[in-house]
């Protein structure tokens, strides 16, 4: 029996064929990866993984063995290169095919390259996979200059850890906050205000035109600006988002637009394919009729589990509000929601004592997210009112002596 075949053994791959086991699934399951090693999570890469507080056996998902113990053949080292719809099979790069009965993409995303002079040269880095890491973190020495660039989530984790590891940190981004294209102003500040006080130079509105070697030609040495200035570094970390991995998707005639398009039961044009994870452009639930890719753990859980539900022909899990985290410094940062769209931002608990929320709110104040710093019954609250799509009294959201219990019985 052909049985279900999935293309890309990360955590929402993984999840797949997890929960096609647990839901009784008997046929054949095919997980096949193009890394070489154990399926493993990726959040920790920017955080304890990176900073050496956490080793690779608690960073990998799930063991061979404990896949071969599921009846789950793990196929690693192997890049599918072709899908012929009519035949269905999936081809690998040496060769080798694959019959399916359903196929299920879960190919996740690449990091987007720096597109400028100098980018090649020894001492660059980005940040995907753990042999990134293992290379970053052998240049994390005390005292060194690194450059972060870019703002975003995994520019700002490696700059925390950098910094507790001793180096001299300056974080350039193009834009005129950090953290633009996910967050609010406010939490933007909040994230300005905390890595200035650690000691990071942070440069906001100023783009990079050149990396430059140093003494050595082949190693960097310096960033260029766009204004003419440099940043001496003896490493540059580069964070400026990722693209999906969906052009295998694409070849093969499947609708794709920023990522493999998918129904809502993470179907995609074919009745026989699903894509999940990050490779994935799906109906936002709690949004209106808006879609669009999801870069998170949870987005890659839920997604896997509803591709699974519908090959199991079993009722789709309810949806939940989609949600982040990030652990920089002491403090920890959960987002339940999305902000796009937000009228008004109230704010509970002061920003300088590093714990406080930002609740976003809809014109008529419906909540669409919370930005919660350690402040997790303002998150946990939060995500089912996103989730209920309740509109919410913002004075009540804004005191202090209202617990977050109280609102989430009495909201309006
Ligand atoms: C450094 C870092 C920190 C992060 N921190 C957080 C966090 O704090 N919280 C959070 O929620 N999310 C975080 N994320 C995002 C989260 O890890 C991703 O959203 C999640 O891993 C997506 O899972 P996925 O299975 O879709 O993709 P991946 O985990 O990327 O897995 C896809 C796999 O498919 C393989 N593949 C691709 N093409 C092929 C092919 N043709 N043939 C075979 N295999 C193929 C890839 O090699 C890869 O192993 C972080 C990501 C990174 C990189």
């Amino acid at each position: 029996m052909a049985g279900v075949v999935i293309v890309g053994a990360g955590q929402a791959g993984v999840q797949a064929a997890e929960s096609l086991r647990r839901g009784g699934y008997a046929g054949a399951v095919t997980l096949i990866g193009e890394e070489p090693v154990a399926p493993y999570q990726r959040p920790p890469l920017s955080k304890a993984y990176l900073a050496g507080t956490m080793d690779l056996d608690r960073v990998i998902l799930k063991p061979e063995a404990t896949l071969a113990e599921d009846a789950i053949a793990f196929v690693p080292a192997t890049r599918i290169t072709a899908i012929d719809r009519a035949a269905r099979t999936v081809t690998a790069e040496d060769g080798r095919s694959w019959a399916y009965e359903h196929l299920i993409l879960a190919t996740g995303s690449r990091v987007r390259r720096l597109p400028v002079e100098g980018a090649q040269l020894a001492g660059v880095h980005y940040l995907r996979t753990t042999t990134d890491v293992d290379g970053l973190r052998a240049e994390l020495v005390a005292g060194a200059r690194l450059a972060v660039i870019g703002g975003g989530y995994i520019g700002l984790e490696v700059a925390a850890v950098a910094r507790k590891a001793g180096l001299a940190v300056t974080v350039i981004e193009a834009a005129e906050r950090v953290l633009a294209r996910v967050t609010t102003p406010e939490i933007s500040a909040f994230y300005q205000d905390l890595h200035r006080a650690e000691g990071v130079t942070i440069l906001t509105g100023t783009g990079v035109t050149a990396l430059e070697a140093g003494a050595d030609p082949a190693r960097v040495g310096a960033v260029r600006l766009a204004d003419g200035s440099t940043v001496p570094a003896d490493l540059v970390l580069v964070g400026i988002g990722i693209i999906p991995n969906a052009e295998l998707a694409a070849q093969a005639g499947l609708a794709t637009t920023n990522g493999i398009d998918t129904d809502t039961n993470a179907c995609t044009s074919d009745p026989a394919i699903f894509a999940i994870g990050d490779c994935a452009s799906r109906p936002l639930a709690h949004y209106g009729d808006r879609r669009g890719r999801l870069e998170s753990v949870h987005n890659a859980l839920e997604q896997a589990k509803l591709a699974a539900a519908a090959i199991l022909g079993t009722p789709p899990p309810p949806l939940e509000a989609p949600w982040f985290w990030s652990d920089q410094y002491d403090v920890k940062l959960q987002i339940a929601g999305l902000s796009t769209g937000a009228a008004r931002t109230v704010l509970r608990g002061d920003p300088a004592t590093r714990r406080f929320a930002a609740f976003h709110l809809a014109p008529g104040n419906r909540l669409l997210a919370v930005d919660a710093v350690n402040s997790a019954p303002e998150f946990i609250v939060g995500r089912q009112l996103i989730a209920r799509q309740q509109v919410v009294a913002p004075e009540k959201l804004a005191d202090m002596s209202i617990s977050m219990k109280a609102i989430a019985a009495d909201p309006a």
